[in-house]
Protein backbone atom coordinates (compact mmCIF):
# COMPACT_ATOMS: atom_id res chain seq x y z
CA UNK A 1 0.00 0.00 0.00
CA UNK A 2 1.29 3.23 -0.94
CA UNK A 3 0.63 6.45 1.35
CA UNK A 4 -1.01 8.91 -0.38
CA UNK A 5 0.31 12.67 -0.19
CA UNK A 6 -2.04 14.98 1.36
CA UNK A 7 -2.57 18.64 -0.49
CA UNK A 8 -3.73 21.37 0.86
CA UNK A 9 -4.63 24.16 -1.81
CA UNK A 10 -6.04 27.48 -1.04
CA UNK A 11 -8.12 29.54 -3.93
CA UNK A 12 -8.44 33.08 -3.86
CA UNK A 13 -11.80 34.19 -4.54
CA UNK A 14 -14.16 37.32 -3.37
CA UNK A 15 -17.91 37.04 -2.90
CA UNK A 16 -20.57 38.56 -4.51
CA UNK A 17 -20.52 42.12 -2.21
CA UNK A 18 -24.56 41.94 -3.22
CA UNK A 19 -25.57 38.80 -1.99
CA UNK A 20 -22.57 38.36 0.35
CA UNK A 21 -21.48 34.15 0.05
CA UNK A 22 -23.89 32.83 -2.69
CA UNK A 23 -21.23 33.11 -5.61
CA UNK A 24 -17.36 32.93 -5.60
CA UNK A 25 -15.50 34.58 -8.01
CA UNK A 26 -12.06 33.32 -8.54
CA UNK A 27 -8.70 35.56 -8.78
CA UNK A 28 -6.23 33.11 -8.34
CA UNK A 29 -5.05 33.10 -12.17
CA UNK A 30 -5.23 37.17 -11.73
CA UNK A 31 -3.05 37.40 -8.31
CA UNK A 32 -0.35 35.12 -10.30
CA UNK A 33 -0.45 37.45 -13.49
CA UNK A 34 -0.36 40.44 -11.32
CA UNK A 35 3.00 39.34 -9.70
CA UNK A 36 4.68 37.69 -12.59
CA UNK A 37 3.55 40.88 -14.86
CA UNK A 38 4.04 43.40 -11.97
CA UNK A 39 0.97 44.69 -13.34
CA UNK A 40 -2.82 45.63 -11.94
CA UNK A 41 -4.44 42.97 -13.86
CA UNK A 42 -8.32 44.09 -15.17
CA UNK A 43 -11.31 41.55 -15.26
CA UNK A 44 -15.19 41.58 -15.72
CA UNK A 45 -17.71 42.35 -16.73
CA UNK A 46 -18.28 38.96 -14.20
CA UNK A 47 -21.93 38.21 -13.17
CA UNK A 48 -23.37 36.94 -9.88
CA UNK A 49 -25.57 34.02 -10.88
CA UNK A 50 -27.66 33.99 -7.89
CA UNK A 51 -28.27 37.79 -7.52
CA UNK A 52 -27.39 38.77 -11.31
CA UNK A 53 -24.80 41.54 -10.08
CA UNK A 54 -22.15 43.17 -12.89
CA UNK A 55 -19.15 43.29 -11.43
CA UNK A 56 -16.06 44.96 -13.03
CA UNK A 57 -12.63 45.35 -11.05
CA UNK A 58 -8.81 45.45 -11.11
CA UNK A 59 -6.47 43.27 -9.54
CA UNK A 60 -3.81 45.08 -7.92
CA UNK A 61 -2.27 42.67 -5.80
CA UNK A 62 -2.47 39.67 -3.53
CA UNK A 63 -5.10 41.15 -1.13
CA UNK A 64 -5.80 44.05 -3.14
CA UNK A 65 -9.03 43.99 -5.65
CA UNK A 66 -11.34 47.19 -6.57
CA UNK A 67 -14.01 47.22 -8.20
CA UNK A 68 -14.95 49.59 -11.03
CA UNK A 69 -18.62 48.92 -11.46
CA UNK A 70 -20.59 47.32 -9.29
CA UNK A 71 -24.31 47.28 -10.43
CA UNK A 72 -27.47 44.87 -9.52
CA UNK A 73 -29.01 44.21 -12.85
CA UNK A 74 -32.45 42.98 -12.10
CA UNK A 75 -32.63 41.65 -15.58
CA UNK A 76 -29.13 39.39 -15.35
CA UNK A 77 -29.90 35.60 -15.85
CA UNK A 78 -29.58 33.14 -13.26
CA UNK A 79 -28.66 29.47 -12.53
CA UNK A 80 -31.87 27.23 -12.69
CA UNK A 81 -33.30 24.10 -13.87
CA UNK A 82 -35.67 23.68 -16.62
CA UNK A 83 -38.06 20.54 -17.26
CA UNK A 84 -39.01 19.74 -20.80
CA UNK A 85 -40.89 17.17 -22.06
CA UNK A 86 -41.48 15.09 -25.50
CA UNK A 87 -44.74 13.99 -25.73
CA UNK A 88 -44.79 11.22 -28.66
CA UNK A 89 -48.78 11.16 -28.91
CA UNK A 90 -50.93 8.29 -28.59
CA UNK A 91 -51.12 6.38 -25.00
CA UNK A 92 -47.13 6.16 -25.07
CA UNK A 93 -45.14 7.83 -22.22
CA UNK A 94 -43.59 11.15 -22.41
CA UNK A 95 -40.05 11.68 -22.48
CA UNK A 96 -38.61 14.19 -20.03
CA UNK A 97 -35.54 16.30 -19.42
CA UNK A 98 -33.94 17.88 -17.22
CA UNK A 99 -31.20 21.03 -18.46
CA UNK A 100 -28.87 22.83 -16.46
CA UNK A 101 -29.09 26.47 -17.84
CA UNK A 102 -29.93 30.32 -16.92
CA UNK A 103 -32.59 32.58 -17.30
CA UNK A 104 -33.54 35.80 -16.83
CA UNK A 105 -35.78 36.16 -13.54
CA UNK A 106 -38.64 37.73 -15.79
CA UNK A 107 -38.36 34.97 -17.85
CA UNK A 108 -38.60 32.44 -14.78
CA UNK A 109 -41.84 34.53 -13.02
CA UNK A 110 -44.19 34.33 -16.65
CA UNK A 111 -42.63 31.25 -18.38
CA UNK A 112 -43.71 32.43 -21.68
CA UNK A 113 -40.69 33.38 -22.70
CA UNK A 114 -39.09 30.05 -22.18
CA UNK A 115 -42.21 28.28 -23.80
CA UNK A 116 -41.49 29.80 -26.69
CA UNK A 117 -37.81 29.37 -26.51
CA UNK A 118 -38.21 25.99 -25.84
CA UNK A 119 -41.17 24.83 -27.98
CA UNK A 120 -40.43 26.52 -30.80
CA UNK A 121 -36.96 28.63 -31.00
CA UNK A 122 -34.45 26.86 -30.10
CA UNK A 123 -33.07 23.38 -31.74
CA UNK A 124 -32.90 20.62 -28.71
CA UNK A 125 -29.14 20.14 -30.05
CA UNK A 126 -28.03 23.35 -28.04
CA UNK A 127 -29.34 22.01 -24.79
CA UNK A 128 -28.50 18.67 -24.82
CA UNK A 129 -25.07 19.10 -24.10
CA UNK A 130 -23.43 15.67 -25.07
CA UNK A 131 -25.77 14.66 -27.62
CA UNK A 132 -24.67 15.52 -31.19
CA UNK A 133 -28.10 15.48 -33.08
CA UNK A 134 -31.30 14.59 -32.03
CA UNK A 135 -33.41 13.26 -34.10
CA UNK A 136 -37.38 13.06 -34.38
CA UNK A 137 -39.89 11.52 -36.79
CA UNK A 138 -36.90 11.22 -39.24
CA UNK A 139 -36.08 14.33 -38.49
CA UNK A 140 -32.46 15.97 -37.62
CA UNK A 141 -33.36 19.70 -37.06
CA UNK A 142 -36.75 18.68 -34.74
CA UNK A 143 -37.75 22.24 -33.28
CA UNK A 144 -40.76 21.69 -31.04
CA UNK A 145 -39.96 18.51 -30.13
CA UNK A 146 -40.00 19.07 -26.32
CA UNK A 147 -42.26 21.56 -24.33
CA UNK A 148 -41.13 23.58 -21.32
CA UNK A 149 -42.89 22.64 -18.10
CA UNK A 150 -41.50 24.02 -15.26
CA UNK A 151 -38.61 25.94 -13.73
CA UNK A 152 -36.70 26.46 -10.24
CA UNK A 153 -34.10 28.29 -9.27
CA UNK A 154 -31.06 26.77 -7.37
CA UNK A 155 -32.02 28.31 -4.28
CA UNK A 156 -35.17 26.18 -4.56
CA UNK A 157 -33.49 23.18 -5.53
CA UNK A 158 -31.47 23.32 -2.61
CA UNK A 159 -34.55 24.07 -0.22
CA UNK A 160 -35.61 20.89 -1.52
CA UNK A 161 -32.46 18.94 -1.32
CA UNK A 162 -32.51 19.45 2.02
CA UNK A 163 -35.73 19.50 3.48
CA UNK A 164 -36.61 16.19 1.31
CA UNK A 165 -33.35 14.31 1.27
CA UNK A 166 -31.20 15.72 4.02
CA UNK A 167 -28.91 16.80 1.74
CA UNK A 168 -26.80 19.61 2.53
CA UNK A 169 -25.25 21.21 -0.99
CA UNK A 170 -25.23 20.09 -4.59
CA UNK A 171 -21.83 18.96 -4.24
CA UNK A 172 -22.97 16.13 -1.56
CA UNK A 173 -25.74 14.95 -3.65
CA UNK A 174 -23.13 15.06 -6.67
CA UNK A 175 -20.76 13.31 -4.80
CA UNK A 176 -23.31 10.43 -3.28
CA UNK A 177 -24.71 10.20 -7.21
CA UNK A 178 -27.62 10.66 -6.27
CA UNK A 179 -28.13 14.17 -8.03
CA UNK A 180 -30.40 13.00 -10.62
CA UNK A 181 -32.69 11.25 -9.07
CA UNK A 182 -33.49 14.16 -6.59
CA UNK A 183 -33.90 16.35 -9.15
CA UNK A 184 -36.77 14.27 -10.84
CA UNK A 185 -38.02 14.16 -7.52
CA UNK A 186 -38.00 18.09 -7.24
CA UNK A 187 -39.93 18.06 -10.81
CA UNK A 188 -41.72 15.06 -9.52
CA UNK A 189 -45.49 17.19 -9.27
CA UNK A 190 -44.86 18.44 -12.97
CA UNK A 191 -44.18 15.14 -14.53
CA UNK A 192 -47.37 12.96 -15.32
CA UNK A 193 -47.21 9.20 -16.84
CA UNK A 194 -49.11 8.46 -18.95
CA UNK A 195 -50.21 11.76 -20.68
CA UNK A 196 -53.27 13.22 -19.82
CA UNK A 197 -54.93 14.38 -22.33
CA UNK A 198 -57.86 16.49 -23.48
ZN1 LIG B 1 -24.97 38.15 -5.81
Amino acid sequence: MTTPTIKIQTRQYFTCPNCENAHQFFIDHLVKRCMEEMRPQPFGPWYCHQCGTTIKGIVKGESSVEFTQCEVRDDAPKHCYVLLRHDPGNDASPLYAIVRTSHTPSELTTGDGLSYYYDEHTCPTNWVGQVTTLVWEGNADPHGAFEYVHAMTDAQVLEFLKKEHDLTSFDQAEEQGVLDHVLADAFHPYITSPPSRE
